[in-house]
């Protein structure tokens, strides 16, 4: 199940042009697995295994619970998770290996785990296309941007497919991505000196406007309301 739910239509995504593309395609196979959790595979006895060890981050329990699904599958899986916490975390003393424990879960989330295999599947695609379908490489190249974390994994990802073509593939991706960051520089600058006095009534660009939400959503990946609560 968990290898077929989620195949990406990569070409589908690129073509939307708003964003950072590996941001789409990340949210998509997140709704999709947030989608499965809170369905029927939350009886499945595997799953249950699954999601008792790892749990889930704070990000995702909240789509579990603003996903519109019935809560009764959240209950049963927090039930059976909770048993599994109590009897190999606290009814026995907080020894090295217990807190090791703790600490283990507090850095794992079901949802998470499944993103990454298939997010870097889907890197991997997009390296494919990129060297063999020259129109895909003109959809890439004109992406608005790729935020900073999805371009460390794209480059990451790029090596071994893309062989010779790594070297301009890396470029034009740093490029695309300086480009992008460059603006938000210029447009922070622009925001900060809408505050002194001497620029009273000077227009703000929309895109100054806004800069704060854009470079903390470049930075995060996370759009930054979204960044703001998952600090909390
Ligand atoms: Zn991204
Ligand atoms: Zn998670």
């Amino acid at each position: 199940m968990k290898e077929n739910i989620c195949t990406i239509p990569v070409n589908e995504v690129f073509e939307q042009n708003d964003g950072c593309p590996i941001c789409r395609m990340r949210n998509l196979i997140e709704a999709k697995y947030i989608d499965y959790i809170t369905g029927p595979a939350m009886m499945e006895p595997d799953i249950r295994i699954e999601t008792n060890r790892a749990g889930f981050c704070e990000r995702h329990f909240g789509m579990m619970l603003t996903s519109g699904r019935a809560r009764l599958p959240v209950a049963l899986t927090l039930e059976s998770h909770l048993t599994e916490v109590r009897e190999k975390m606290l009814m026995k003393k907080p020894d090295k290996k217990v807190l090791e424990a703790i600490e283990k879960l507090e850095g794992s989330c079901f949802v998470c785990e499944y993103i990454e295999p298939h997010l870097a599947r889907s890197l991997e695609t997009v390296c494919l296309n990129y060297k063999n379908e020259p129109e895909f490489r003109k959809l890439y190249e004109s992406q608005p941007y790729l935020c900073l974390t999805h371009y460390r994994m794209m480059i990451q990802a790029a090596k071994k497919p893309l062989g010779r073509d790594y070297d301009a593939f890396a470029e034009a991706t740093r490029r695309l991505v300086l480009k992008y960051a460059d603006s938000l520089q210029t447009d922070i600058v622009a925001f900060r000196d809408a505050f002194d006095y001497r620029n009273a009534g000077k227009p703000l660009s929309p895109e100054a406007k806004i800069s704060i939400e854009r470079t903390i959503e470049f930075l995060t990946s996370r759009p930054a309301a979204t960044a703001k609560s998952d600090d909390n």
